[in-house]
């Protein structure tokens, strides 16, 4: 066992679980390499920590752990009714990692998961290997972080850039890459290509308060632009929308600061726009609420179908005032809705 003195329960990452089995895999000897300051602690199987009972979700996000493991079973899954396909037949998502650096209160990783720990997976090579399998019957196209921001830990585990490589041989891959992050050293690093998506989700400066650690939207629109300048393929994600009070004004007038710091020039490079509404599978609300005092998940949310979300007429209204916004300098092609898919 690797341990050192001056980790400290104050610090992410702290304490590093291993499973015991991949001990000596090349990630993750690349990983624990980065995190020299943690106290390594192996471990049978991720779940032995993760999916203990009565854990302090709020606690564990202020300092996470980090979990090593092998991710076994099915790797790349279909699309989630709740996620957006973008037109995309064969739509798939994957999950390389288990919670997220950031801590937004209305995220529904809170009502899923019963740890506010995070868990990477290290086994890159089943998830290329599975998608190959995919790769042969169709095109794929990916996200690569629905579940997660894998944007603000690249330089621990360099996915994007293990992803990046893959791309390059196999030209019916495309990938997207959500993030609220703002990467702009990742951005620099990656020679743009159409097939790797860099999604920004971008929320007014009244929403972010309640989306911790994470940069502001100033930052995140200056990633933006620089993407936009470096080449990259760039998507603007307005999802979810929150409803806050004054929600009209809120979002009416977050579309003139978009404008002004992407400029005109910019904004016809974005690839395309997304808007939704805030949506969450009924199993996770209960639970999300449980971990939070937050007041933007205590909305008396209605039941369509076994999700929950706002009252259609809401919904439509929220969604419809801000695509009439993006209107002035994006067409109807280019905004998606969730409720179009
Ligand atoms: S960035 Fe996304 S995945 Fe991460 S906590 Fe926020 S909503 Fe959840």
């Amino acid at each position: 066992m690797k341990s050192s003195p001056v980790s400290s329960p104050l610090n992410p990452y702290h304490h590093i679980y291993v499973e015991e089995d991949i001990r000596e895999h090349p990630q993750t000897l690349r990983i624990l390499s980065r995190l020299p300051k943690g106290q390594v602690i192996p471990i049978q199987h991720y779940k032995d920590v993760f999916c203990r009972t009565r854990q302090d979700i709020a606690l564990q996000h202020r300092a996470q752990a980090l979990i090593l493991a092998r991710k076994t079973g099915t790797l790349i899954y279909p699309g989630a009714p709740v996620c957006q396909s973008f037109g995309n037949h064969h739509f798939y998502y994957t999950s390389l990692c288990m919670n997220c650096p950031y801590d937004c209160q209305y995220c529904y990783l809170r009502g899923m998961y019963p740890s506010g720990n995070l868990v990477l997976f290290v086994n890159l090579e089943d998830y290329f290997r599975e998608l190959e399998t995919r790769l042969a019957e169709h095109p794929v196209y990916l996200c690569l972080s629905y579940d997660t921001d894998l944007c603000p830990l690249e330089s621990l585990h360099g996915l994007i850039h293990a992803f990046h490589h893959f791309l390059a041989i196999h030209p019916t891959l495309t990938v997207e890459v959500r993030t609220k992050s703002a990467c702009i050293p990742l951005l620099r690093a990656l020679p743009p290509t159409e097939q790797m998506i860099f999604a920004f989700t971008l929320s007014p400066d009244e929403i972010t308060v309640f989306e911790r650690k994470t940069p502001s939207l100033g930052a995140r629109l200056q990633a933006a632009k620089e993407g936009i300048d470096l080449g990259h393929s760039i998507r603007l994600c307005f999802d979810p929308m929150l409803y806050v009070p004054g929600w009209r004004e809120v979002y009416t007038q977050f579309v003139p600061t978009l404008t002004d710091t992407l400029g005109a020039d910019h904004l016809k490079k974005v690839r395309d726009f997304s808007v939704g509404t805030f949506r969450i599978s009924q199993s996770y609300l209960r639970f999300l609420r449980h971990t939070t005092s937050s007041p933007i998940v205590q909305y008396p949310f209605v039941n369509l179908d076994g999700v929950y979300g706002y009252p259609p007429t809401l919904a439509r209204e929220m969604e419809d005032t801000l695509c009439d916004a993006l209107s002035a300098f994006a067409g109807p092609d280019k905004i998606f809705r969730w409720e179009d898919n």
